[in-house]
C-alpha cells in the first residue's frame, strides 16, 4: 500500500486531533512510497532499527518515535545514528503516542484491560473518551498476590507492588507506561488498587497514606499491547506483512 494511504488510515482510526501530544503523531521520518512490510516495536531504538532494516522493512510503526517537546533539536549521536540507518534504508518511521494508549480497542489502556480480565471498563473520569486512565472490576476480586500473579502471567514479568491495605481488590483504575502520578487522583476516589507502569520514590508513601495498592508492571511491558494490537489490525485489513519485535527492556 502507498505510505499516504496507511498515514490516513492510521489517522482515521486513531484521530490524532482529539489529544494534546508532546510529539509529532503519523510520519515522522520519510521513507520509500510503497509500503509491504512493517516491522511494530514499542520504541523506534537503535535494537528495533536494527531489526527493521534486517529484515527489510519498508515503516517501523512505534508507539515511541522521536522528537519529544524537551528533546535537544540537534542530530547527534544517539539520535544521528538512529535516523542515519532510518534514511539511508528508506525506511519509513511512524509514530503515535497518546492516540494509541487511548484507542477504546487497540489501545495499550484497552489492551491490558482486557489482559486482565477487568469488567465494566469506563474511563476514570466519568464521559470523557480521551481519558488516560481506565477503571473497572475484576470479577471475582482478587488478593493483591493474585494479582501480582496476574500481571507477571501476562506480562512476563514480575510487577513491584506496593501493598497499602488487606482488603480484596475489586475495584481497579489503570494508565500504561510512566503514569505514576495518576495515584493520588485514583486514590481519592476511593478505588482498591492501581495499575501502572513506572513508579517514583513518591508513589510509595502516596499509595500507603491513601490505601491505594499500587502495582509498577513496567512501562515497556504495559506498553506492548497497543502497538501489537495495531500491527495485527493492520495485517488484517491490508496486504501487508507485520512483524512485532520486542526489545528485551526491564524498565
Ligand atoms: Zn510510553
Amino acid at each position: 500500500m502507498q505510505t499516504n494511504e496507511l498515514i490516513s488510515y492510521l489517522d482515521g482510526l486513531l484521530k490524532p486531533w482529539l489529544v494534546k501530544d508532546y510529539a509529532p503523531n503519523g510520519l515522522q521520518v520519510e521513507g520509500k512510497s510503497d509500503i509491504r512490510t512493517i516491522v511494530t516495536a514499542v520504541t523506534a531504538d537503535q535494537y528495533a532499527v536494527d531489526r527493521a532494516v534486517e529484515l527489510g522493512a519498508d515503516c517501523l510503526l512505534v508507539h515511541h518515535g522521536y522528537f519529544w517537546k524537551s528533546e535537544p533539536a540537534v542530530i547527534t549521536g544517539m539520535k544521528q545514528r538512529r535516523l542515519k540507518a532510518l534514511l539511508s534504508n528508506d525506511i519509513n518511521l511512524i509514530g503515535y503516542h497518546l492516540p494509541l494508549d487511548i484507542h477504546p480497542k487497540l489501545g495499550n489502556n484497552a489492551q491490558l484491560g482486557q489482559m486482565l480480565g477487568i469488567n465494566n471498563i469506563r474511563p476514570l473520569e466519568a464521559g470523557n473518551d480521551t481519558c488516560l486512565v481506565l477503571r473497572g472490576e475484576l470479577e471475582p476480586s482478587l488478593s493483591g498476590d493474585a494479582l501480582t500473579k496476574l500481571l507477571e502471567q501476562q506480562l512476563g514479568r514480575s510487577p513491584l507492588h506496593i501493598a497499602a491495605h488487606s482488603r480484596p481488590i475489586k475495584t481497579v483504575a489503570w494508565c500504561t507506561g510512566g503514569a505514576q502520578d495518576y495515584l493520588d487522583q485514583v486514590a481519592a476516589m476511593g478505588i482498591d488498587a492501581f495499575i501502572s507502569g513506572e513508579v517514583s520514590e513518591r508513589t510509595y508513601h502516596s499509595a500507603v497514606e491513601q490505601g491505594t495498592d499500587y502495582f509498577s508492571a513496567g512501562h515497556h511491558a504495559t506498553e506492548r499491547g497497543g502497538i501489537k494490537a495495531l500491527g495485527e489490525h493492520l495485517a488484517s485489513q491490508f496486504d501487508v506483512s507485520v512483524t512485532f519485535v520486542d526489545t528485551p527492556n526491564p524498565v
